[in-house]
Protein backbone atom coordinates (compact mmCIF):
# COMPACT_ATOMS: atom_id res chain seq x y z
CA UNK A 1 0.00 0.00 0.00
CA UNK A 2 1.40 3.07 -1.16
CA UNK A 3 -1.18 5.67 -2.30
CA UNK A 4 -4.75 5.90 -1.40
CA UNK A 5 -7.48 7.48 -3.55
CA UNK A 6 -10.58 9.02 -1.67
CA UNK A 7 -13.81 9.69 -2.99
CA UNK A 8 -17.63 11.08 -2.02
CA UNK A 9 -20.49 9.73 -4.79
CA UNK A 10 -23.88 9.81 -4.94
CA UNK A 11 -25.97 11.66 -2.67
CA UNK A 12 -24.16 14.72 -0.41
CA UNK A 13 -24.42 14.00 3.39
CA UNK A 14 -23.43 15.69 6.65
CA UNK A 15 -20.28 14.12 7.43
CA UNK A 16 -18.56 13.48 4.51
CA UNK A 17 -15.90 16.01 5.16
CA UNK A 18 -14.73 15.08 8.85
CA UNK A 19 -14.49 11.68 7.24
CA UNK A 20 -12.51 13.38 4.30
CA UNK A 21 -10.58 15.06 6.91
CA UNK A 22 -9.78 11.56 8.79
CA UNK A 23 -8.84 9.79 5.71
CA UNK A 24 -6.38 12.04 4.80
CA UNK A 25 -4.66 12.06 8.25
CA UNK A 26 -4.61 8.92 8.96
CA UNK A 27 -2.56 8.40 5.59
CA UNK A 28 -0.01 10.87 6.15
CA UNK A 29 0.52 9.62 9.76
CA UNK A 30 1.54 6.50 8.04
CA UNK A 31 3.17 7.80 5.97
CA UNK A 32 1.02 7.14 2.55
CA UNK A 33 0.03 9.47 -0.49
CA UNK A 34 -3.45 10.32 -0.46
CA UNK A 35 -5.02 12.16 -3.66
CA UNK A 36 -8.53 13.53 -3.53
CA UNK A 37 -11.03 12.23 -6.59
CA UNK A 38 -13.24 15.12 -7.62
CA UNK A 39 -17.05 14.59 -8.53
CA UNK A 40 -16.93 10.73 -7.52
CA UNK A 41 -16.23 8.62 -10.28
CA UNK A 42 -16.56 11.39 -12.65
CA UNK A 43 -12.72 12.45 -11.38
CA UNK A 44 -11.59 9.12 -12.28
CA UNK A 45 -12.60 9.14 -15.57
CA UNK A 46 -12.16 12.77 -15.94
CA UNK A 47 -8.47 12.45 -13.99
CA UNK A 48 -9.70 15.31 -11.91
CA UNK A 49 -7.52 14.47 -8.83
CA UNK A 50 -4.88 16.27 -6.81
CA UNK A 51 -2.54 15.36 -4.50
CA UNK A 52 -3.80 16.18 -0.60
CA UNK A 53 -1.84 17.62 2.81
CA UNK A 54 -2.23 17.66 6.21
CA UNK A 55 -3.58 21.82 5.19
CA UNK A 56 -6.51 20.05 2.54
CA UNK A 57 -8.63 19.34 5.18
CA UNK A 58 -7.99 22.44 7.44
CA UNK A 59 -11.36 23.62 9.09
CA UNK A 60 -13.19 21.60 7.48
CA UNK A 61 -15.30 19.64 10.61
CA UNK A 62 -17.88 22.30 10.37
CA UNK A 63 -19.20 21.77 6.53
CA UNK A 64 -22.14 20.62 5.41
CA UNK A 65 -21.71 18.59 1.80
CA UNK A 66 -18.27 17.52 0.48
CA UNK A 67 -15.45 19.64 -0.26
CA UNK A 68 -14.28 16.93 -3.38
CA UNK A 69 -17.65 17.16 -4.56
CA UNK A 70 -19.97 14.39 -5.66
CA UNK A 71 -21.66 13.38 -9.13
CA UNK A 72 -23.94 10.76 -10.50
CA UNK A 73 -21.80 9.32 -13.17
CA UNK A 74 -23.05 7.24 -15.74
CA UNK A 75 -19.79 6.50 -17.56
CA UNK A 76 -18.45 4.30 -14.53
CA UNK A 77 -21.28 1.82 -15.18
CA UNK A 78 -19.34 0.90 -18.41
CA UNK A 79 -16.19 -1.65 -18.99
CA UNK A 80 -14.49 1.30 -21.05
CA UNK A 81 -15.46 3.50 -18.19
CA UNK A 82 -13.92 1.61 -15.58
CA UNK A 83 -10.92 0.53 -18.19
CA UNK A 84 -9.87 4.38 -18.04
CA UNK A 85 -10.62 5.02 -14.59
CA UNK A 86 -8.36 2.41 -13.99
CA UNK A 87 -5.43 3.40 -15.52
CA UNK A 88 -5.70 6.81 -14.40
CA UNK A 89 -5.22 5.21 -11.05
CA UNK A 90 -2.16 3.35 -11.92
CA UNK A 91 -0.52 6.37 -13.55
CA UNK A 92 -1.29 8.15 -10.25
CA UNK A 93 0.48 5.19 -8.68
CA UNK A 94 -2.65 4.84 -6.36
CA UNK A 95 -3.13 1.47 -5.28
CA UNK A 96 -6.28 1.75 -2.33
CA UNK A 97 -9.19 3.68 -2.64
CA UNK A 98 -11.98 4.97 0.05
CA UNK A 99 -15.15 5.55 -1.52
CA UNK A 100 -17.55 7.25 0.54
CA UNK A 101 -21.80 7.25 -0.51
CA UNK A 102 -24.57 4.60 -0.54
CA UNK A 103 -25.59 1.49 -2.09
CA UNK A 104 -24.74 2.71 -5.61
CA UNK A 105 -21.60 3.80 -4.94
CA UNK A 106 -20.61 0.05 -3.43
CA UNK A 107 -22.02 -1.52 -6.07
CA UNK A 108 -20.07 0.07 -8.38
CA UNK A 109 -16.66 -0.03 -6.19
CA UNK A 110 -17.47 -3.68 -5.60
CA UNK A 111 -17.90 -4.31 -9.69
CA UNK A 112 -14.59 -2.41 -10.51
CA UNK A 113 -12.73 -4.19 -7.72
CA UNK A 114 -13.29 -7.65 -8.87
CA UNK A 115 -12.06 -6.69 -12.41
CA UNK A 116 -9.25 -4.67 -11.38
CA UNK A 117 -8.22 -6.58 -8.08
CA UNK A 118 -4.85 -4.70 -7.41
CA UNK A 119 -6.87 -1.57 -6.36
CA UNK A 120 -7.86 -2.26 -2.74
CA UNK A 121 -11.74 -0.70 -2.14
CA UNK A 122 -13.21 0.12 1.78
CA UNK A 123 -16.23 1.57 1.66
CA UNK A 124 -18.05 4.23 4.07
CA UNK A 125 -21.70 4.65 4.64
CA UNK A 126 -22.56 8.32 3.35
CA UNK A 127 -26.26 8.48 3.27
CA UNK A 128 -28.58 10.59 4.98
CA UNK A 129 -31.10 7.17 4.52
CA UNK A 130 -29.47 5.01 7.21
CA UNK A 131 -30.30 2.33 4.66
CA UNK A 132 -27.29 0.41 4.46
CA UNK A 133 -26.59 -3.49 6.06
CA UNK A 134 -23.78 -3.65 8.32
CA UNK A 135 -23.83 -0.33 10.42
CA UNK A 136 -26.32 1.20 13.17
CA UNK A 137 -26.33 4.29 11.29
CA UNK A 138 -24.88 5.96 8.06
CA UNK A 139 -23.14 9.20 7.91
CA UNK A 140 -25.46 12.39 7.80
CA UNK A 141 -28.64 10.39 9.21
CA UNK A 142 -28.16 12.16 12.52
CA UNK A 143 -27.85 15.73 11.27
CA UNK A 144 -30.89 15.44 9.04
CA UNK A 145 -32.92 13.47 11.43
CA UNK A 146 -31.85 16.91 13.80
CA UNK A 147 -32.39 19.46 10.89
CA UNK A 148 -35.91 17.71 10.71
CA UNK A 149 -36.73 18.21 14.07
CA UNK A 150 -35.99 21.92 14.17
CA UNK A 151 -38.19 22.22 11.31
CA UNK A 152 -41.38 20.07 13.00
CA UNK A 153 -40.39 21.98 15.97
CA UNK A 154 -40.96 25.76 14.21
CA UNK A 155 -43.98 24.11 11.88
CA UNK A 156 -45.38 23.02 15.59
CA UNK A 157 -45.51 26.70 16.67
CA UNK A 158 -47.69 27.84 13.20
CA UNK A 159 -49.72 24.92 13.68
CA UNK A 160 -50.97 25.30 17.23
CA UNK A 161 -51.47 28.90 16.54
CA UNK A 162 -54.31 28.43 13.76
CA UNK A 163 -55.32 24.95 15.06
CA UNK A 164 -53.86 23.62 12.03
CA UNK A 165 -53.25 19.87 10.83
CA UNK A 166 -50.00 19.52 8.86
CA UNK A 167 -48.86 16.86 6.81
CA UNK A 168 -45.01 17.01 6.54
CA UNK A 169 -42.88 15.02 4.15
CA UNK A 170 -39.78 13.84 5.03
CA UNK A 171 -36.56 11.74 2.81
CA UNK A 172 -35.34 8.52 3.49
CA UNK A 173 -36.44 6.70 0.03
CA UNK A 174 -37.32 3.27 0.78
CA UNK A 175 -36.52 3.80 4.63
CA UNK A 176 -38.94 5.42 7.39
CA UNK A 177 -35.44 6.06 10.21
CA UNK A 178 -35.56 9.56 9.79
CA UNK A 179 -39.17 9.93 9.86
CA UNK A 180 -40.00 7.45 12.78
CA UNK A 181 -36.93 9.41 14.83
CA UNK A 182 -37.78 13.13 13.82
CA UNK A 183 -41.84 12.00 14.66
CA UNK A 184 -40.72 11.00 18.20
CA UNK A 185 -38.66 13.67 18.37
CA UNK A 186 -41.02 16.32 17.72
CA UNK A 187 -43.86 14.47 19.47
CA UNK A 188 -46.21 13.65 15.38
CA UNK A 189 -49.11 12.62 16.32
CA UNK A 190 -48.56 9.77 13.49
CA UNK A 191 -45.58 8.83 11.62
CA UNK A 192 -46.32 7.30 7.75
CA UNK A 193 -43.76 4.87 7.38
CA UNK A 194 -42.71 2.23 4.08
CA UNK A 195 -41.82 -0.35 6.41
CA UNK A 196 -45.92 -0.61 7.84
CA UNK A 197 -48.77 0.33 6.02
CA UNK A 198 -50.76 2.99 7.91
CA UNK A 199 -55.01 2.53 6.88
CA UNK A 200 -55.89 5.68 6.59
CA UNK A 201 -59.79 5.07 8.19
CA UNK A 202 -56.99 4.51 11.36
CA UNK A 203 -55.06 7.68 10.94
CA UNK A 204 -58.53 9.58 10.51
CA UNK A 205 -59.91 8.11 13.86
CA UNK A 206 -56.94 8.67 15.21
CA UNK A 207 -57.16 12.61 14.22
CA UNK A 208 -60.45 12.71 15.51
CA UNK A 209 -59.99 11.14 18.37
CA UNK A 210 -57.06 13.58 19.22
CA UNK A 211 -59.56 16.62 18.26
CA UNK A 212 -62.10 15.31 20.89
CA UNK A 213 -59.41 15.37 23.21
CA UNK A 214 -58.91 18.80 22.92
CA UNK A 215 -55.08 18.97 20.87
CA UNK A 216 -54.91 22.31 19.25
CA UNK A 217 -52.94 21.08 16.38
CA UNK A 218 -51.73 17.87 14.57
CA UNK A 219 -48.87 16.87 12.91
CA UNK A 220 -48.55 13.71 10.65
CA UNK A 221 -45.15 13.02 8.89
CA UNK A 222 -44.94 11.18 5.71
CA UNK A 223 -42.11 9.60 4.63
CA UNK A 224 -41.33 9.65 1.01
CA UNK A 225 -41.03 6.01 0.67
CA UNK A 226 -44.84 5.46 1.90
CA UNK A 227 -46.97 3.31 0.12
CA UNK A 228 -49.52 6.08 -0.08
CA UNK A 229 -47.91 8.47 -2.66
CA UNK A 230 -46.52 11.73 -0.98
CA UNK A 231 -47.92 14.03 1.50
CA UNK A 232 -50.04 15.87 -0.78
CA UNK A 233 -51.82 12.80 -1.92
CA UNK A 234 -52.12 11.64 1.94
CA UNK A 235 -53.88 14.95 3.15
CA UNK A 236 -56.10 14.93 -0.41
CA UNK A 237 -57.52 11.65 1.06
CA UNK A 238 -57.64 12.82 4.86
CA UNK A 239 -59.76 16.30 3.87
CA UNK A 240 -62.24 14.86 2.04
CA UNK A 241 -62.83 12.49 5.33
CA UNK A 242 -61.99 15.01 8.21
CA UNK A 243 -63.56 18.53 8.65
CA UNK A 244 -61.98 19.42 12.13
CA UNK A 245 -58.89 21.21 10.88
CA UNK A 246 -57.65 23.22 8.05
CA UNK A 247 -54.69 21.45 6.25
CA UNK A 248 -51.42 22.22 5.02
CA UNK A 249 -48.79 20.19 3.24
CA UNK A 250 -45.04 21.12 3.75
CA UNK A 251 -42.37 18.99 1.96
CA UNK A 252 -38.68 19.36 3.59
CA UNK A 253 -37.19 18.25 0.34
CA UNK A 254 -33.26 19.40 0.09
CA UNK A 255 -32.70 21.31 3.11
CA UNK A 256 -32.64 17.99 5.11
CA UNK A 257 -29.20 17.18 3.05
CA UNK A 258 -27.44 20.36 4.03
CA UNK A 259 -25.90 22.01 7.60
CA UNK A 260 -23.02 21.39 9.57
CA UNK A 261 -22.50 17.72 10.38
CA UNK A 262 -23.64 17.21 14.05
CA UNK A 263 -21.27 16.03 16.72
CA UNK A 264 -22.80 12.59 16.36
CA UNK A 265 -21.93 12.79 12.33
CA UNK A 266 -18.25 14.50 13.26
CA UNK A 267 -17.19 11.65 15.60
CA UNK A 268 -18.85 8.97 13.43
CA UNK A 269 -16.86 10.65 10.48
CA UNK A 270 -13.63 10.65 11.84
CA UNK A 271 -14.02 7.15 13.22
CA UNK A 272 -15.25 5.66 10.13
CA UNK A 273 -12.15 7.40 7.93
CA UNK A 274 -9.84 6.38 10.64
CA UNK A 275 -10.86 2.72 10.53
CA UNK A 276 -11.16 2.41 6.49
CA UNK A 277 -7.34 3.69 6.23
CA UNK A 278 -6.04 1.08 9.24
CA UNK A 279 -8.10 -1.47 7.23
CA UNK A 280 -6.40 -1.02 4.18
CA UNK A 281 -3.44 -0.79 5.88
CA UNK A 282 -4.45 -4.61 7.32
CA UNK A 283 -4.83 -5.68 3.59
CA UNK A 284 -8.26 -5.68 3.65
CA UNK A 285 -10.81 -5.23 0.40
CA UNK A 286 -14.15 -5.11 -0.84
CA UNK A 287 -15.15 -4.39 3.09
CA UNK A 288 -17.54 -1.61 4.12
CA UNK A 289 -16.52 0.11 7.92
CA UNK A 290 -19.69 0.83 9.98
CA UNK A 291 -20.73 1.21 13.50
CA UNK A 292 -22.25 -1.91 14.75
CA UNK A 293 -22.92 -1.78 18.75
CA UNK A 294 -20.54 1.38 19.31
CA UNK A 295 -17.36 -0.41 17.81
CA UNK A 296 -16.39 0.04 14.43
CA UNK A 297 -17.18 -3.22 12.37
CA UNK A 298 -15.94 -4.55 8.89
CA UNK A 299 -18.61 -5.96 6.19
CA UNK A 300 -18.14 -7.24 3.30
CA UNK A 301 -19.42 -4.90 0.60
CA UNK A 302 -22.00 -7.77 -0.93
CA UNK A 303 -23.42 -7.98 2.82
CA UNK A 304 -23.85 -4.34 3.28
CA UNK A 305 -25.83 -4.19 -0.16
CA UNK A 306 -27.78 -7.28 0.52
CA UNK A 307 -28.57 -6.85 3.83
CA UNK A 308 -31.55 -3.54 4.43
CA UNK A 309 -32.16 -4.04 7.62
CA UNK A 310 -34.83 -3.45 9.51
CA UNK A 311 -33.59 -0.58 11.57
CA UNK A 312 -36.79 0.61 13.00
CA UNK A 313 -36.26 -0.58 16.99
CA UNK A 314 -39.47 -2.38 18.25
CA UNK A 315 -39.57 0.12 21.42
CA UNK A 316 -39.92 3.03 19.06
CA UNK A 317 -42.15 1.39 16.67
CA UNK A 318 -44.96 1.09 19.91
CA UNK A 319 -44.09 4.42 21.23
CA UNK A 320 -44.92 6.17 18.69
CA UNK A 321 -48.69 5.39 18.88
CA UNK A 322 -48.82 5.98 22.48
CA UNK A 323 -46.94 8.67 23.18
CA UNK A 324 -48.99 10.92 21.08
CA UNK A 325 -52.12 10.13 22.26
P1 LIG B 1 -27.49 7.74 -2.37
O1 LIG B 1 -27.99 6.54 -1.62
O2 LIG B 1 -27.28 8.91 -1.50
O3 LIG B 1 -28.24 8.05 -3.61
P2 LIG B 1 -25.64 6.23 -3.90
O4 LIG B 1 -24.21 5.91 -3.73
O5 LIG B 1 -26.58 5.06 -3.82
O6 LIG B 1 -26.01 7.35 -2.87
P3 LIG B 1 -26.04 6.38 -6.78
O7 LIG B 1 -26.26 7.54 -7.66
O8 LIG B 1 -27.01 5.26 -6.81
O9 LIG B 1 -25.87 6.97 -5.31
O10 LIG B 1 -24.61 5.76 -7.12
C1 LIG B 1 -23.47 6.60 -7.18
C2 LIG B 1 -22.63 6.27 -8.37
O11 LIG B 1 -22.12 4.92 -8.28
C3 LIG B 1 -23.35 6.28 -9.72
O12 LIG B 1 -23.52 7.58 -10.20
C4 LIG B 1 -22.41 5.46 -10.58
O13 LIG B 1 -21.31 6.21 -11.00
C5 LIG B 1 -21.91 4.41 -9.57
N1 LIG B 1 -22.67 3.16 -9.77
C6 LIG B 1 -23.89 2.85 -9.31
N2 LIG B 1 -24.27 1.62 -9.70
C7 LIG B 1 -23.25 1.13 -10.45
C8 LIG B 1 -23.01 -0.09 -11.14
N3 LIG B 1 -23.91 -1.08 -11.17
N4 LIG B 1 -21.82 -0.24 -11.76
C9 LIG B 1 -20.91 0.73 -11.74
N5 LIG B 1 -21.07 1.91 -11.12
C10 LIG B 1 -22.22 2.11 -10.47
Amino acid sequence: LSKIGVLTSGGDAPGMNPCIRAVVRTAIYHKLGVVGVKQGYQGLIDNDMYEMTTRSVSNILDFGGTILKTARCADFRTDEGMEIAYRNLKAKGIDALVVIGGDGTFTGALRFSKKYPDIAVIGVPGTIDNDLGGTDYTLGFDTATNTVVEALDKIRDTADAHDRLFFIEVMGRDSGCIALRAGISAGAEAIMLPEKETAITELVESLKAGEHNKKSSSIVIVAEGDKHGGAYDVAQIVKEQIKIYDVKVTILGHLQRGGSPSAFDRILGSRLGFAAVNALIAGETQKMVGLRGNSVALTSLEEALKVHEFKLEDDLMQMMEILSI
